[in-house]
């Protein structure tokens, strides 16, 4: 695949500054955007006032780490406008979060947020390779999602013609990239495998599809995931960050001259990697969960936002800003089994080295004579399928098991099934871990 350089113009001057004057323009906007909050927002300053901190006591960047956190009880406790900064006629826009993890929770834009909001896609879009008067297909899902819309308005502002079909019906999806011949693709990239599938069984090789590039987020993905999209449909996969409770889509996006990872958007979100255990702020390299406080946000401005993703902060390469490294997943996603921490991500790892599996997994979790049991479930690719002998068949889940022992671990079972027998989700995130085990009470 071939990765498109930005012509000169297509970065806006910020994106080439200098670490200096990024630095200042971040404490300036940090400074405004922590006394706005203090100053609107009771809760925040309850916390404040009940730590001794006050805005004043923000003279540099590295003085935020005085300041309390938020989190997603928070926002949960303030449910539904409690932690809005502006009175409630200049919110025009209110989303709320998927609920992947419990109760949704709900965030609002003023006018200029959703402007910001989609400056900022359109400046991820254009990192991705798109420019104005592409076709872009918009698969993420519309409505309190914040994918659909935040995906939508930045596509426009960047000029591109967008087809705003939402998630599911996978043979029209199918049927209006052949018709229309969108060159970028929109959505989850679990979502964007059964799209391949489709093309697949109609028989439509990866050379025959327009799509061009693919900007995939929401939910953890890795590298074996990023070759098999890019194989399946033949086009650059992109990856894409962001949540409800910072914006929405387009807090980083990846360079697709690089692809090494999301580029923060640091002119509007002040990162911090945290031990989220101690919650003392980490070096840059090292990994711990990754923390938000928004810079421009008027409506809903986040401090100190624990996300709950696990990653490190990486030195800037295509662009001045800072990157993330693959989110490993989110610490409330992680399992422990027999003392062994595990990510569903680092199965996945395991799964995609063998070639003959496709990215559609799960992990089911259950309890026998209390001990944790971890059964793996992976499916053959299309072409394999009904190739391969049951020896053969026995032999790879045998492998596969010997590799997640060796590499992770855990001892597991794994099931091998045929093509197609495990549910694809259609809309939204997968879900890859299914915990059968007794609730603790
Ligand atoms: P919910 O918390 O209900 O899932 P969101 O839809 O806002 O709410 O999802 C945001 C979360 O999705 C992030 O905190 C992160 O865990 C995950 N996510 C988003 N983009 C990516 C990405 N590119 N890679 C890995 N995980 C991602």
């Amino acid at each position: 695949m071939t990765a498109k350089k930005p012509l000169p113009g297509d970065l806006e001057a910020i994106e080439s500054a200098s670490r200096d004057e990024i630095s200042a323009l971040q404490l300036q906007r940090l400074q405004w955007s922590v006394r706005h909050t203090y100053d609107n927002v009771v809760h925040f300053k309850a916390k404040c006032d009940a730590q001794g901190v006050h805005p004043d006591d923000l003279k540099t960047l590295t003085d935020l780490a005085k300041f309390p956190f938020t989190t997603k009880l928070d926002l949960r406790d303030n449910y539904p406008f409690g932690l809005f900064a502006v009175p409630r006629n200049q919110v025009v826009r209110v989303h709320a979060s998927s609920g992947t993890t419990g109760k949704p929770i709900v965030v609002g834009y003023t006018q200029q947020d959703i402007d910001t909001w989609a400056q900022l896609m359109a400046r991820s879009m254009r990192a991705a390779g798109a420019r104005a008067g592409d076709i872009c297909q918009i698969s993420y899902g519309y409505g309190l999602f914040t994918g659909g819309l935040g995906a939508h308005y930045g596509a426009e502002k960047l000029g591109c013609m967008v087809v705003p079909i939402s998630g599911g019906q996978t043979e029209k999806q199918v049927q209006l990239i052949q018709d229309f011949k969108p060159d970028i693709l929109m959505a989850t990239p679990s979502y964007s495998l059964v799209i391949a599938e489709e093309f697949e069984k109609l028989g439509i090789p990866p050379e025959e599809i327009s799509l061009k590039i693919g900007m995939f987020g929401a939910e953890p993905w890795g590298e074996g995931m990023r070759g098999e999209i890019e194989q399946k449909l033949g086009l650059d996969a992109i990856d894409i960050y962001g949540l409800t409770e910072v914006i929405g889509p387009g807090v980083a996006c990846e360079c697709i001259e690089a692809k090494d990872g999301p580029v923060i958007w640091e002119d509007h979100f002040y990162p911090e990697i945290i031990n989220p255990e101690t919650g003392e702020v980490l070096p840059d390299g090292e990994s711990g969960e990754l923390v938000f406080t928004s810079l421009s946000k008027q409506a809903m401005p986040v401090i100190r936002y624990r996300t709950r993703d696990l990653t490190r902060l990486l030195a800037p390469t295509a662009r001045s800003f800072r990157r993330i490294d693959r989110i490993t997943g989110r610490s409330d996603d992680m399992l422990i089994i027999r003392g062994v921490n595990v990510f569903p991500t680092q199965i996945e790892e395991q799964i995609l080295r063998d070639k003959r599996l496709s990215g559609n997994y799960q992990i089911i979790l259950s309890r026998d004579a209390h001990l944790d049991q971890v059964e793996v479930r992976c499916e053959l690719q299309r072409e394999v399928s009904f190739a391969l002998t049951q020896p053969q068949i026995d032999a790879l889940g045998k492998e596969l098991q010997h590799h997640i022992k060796t590499n992770i671990g855990i001892s597991t079972h794994i099931t091998v099934l045929k093509f197609d027998s495990i549910p694809r989700t259609l809309a939204g995130k997968a879900r890859r871990l299914i915990d059968e085990r007794p609730k603790q009470l």
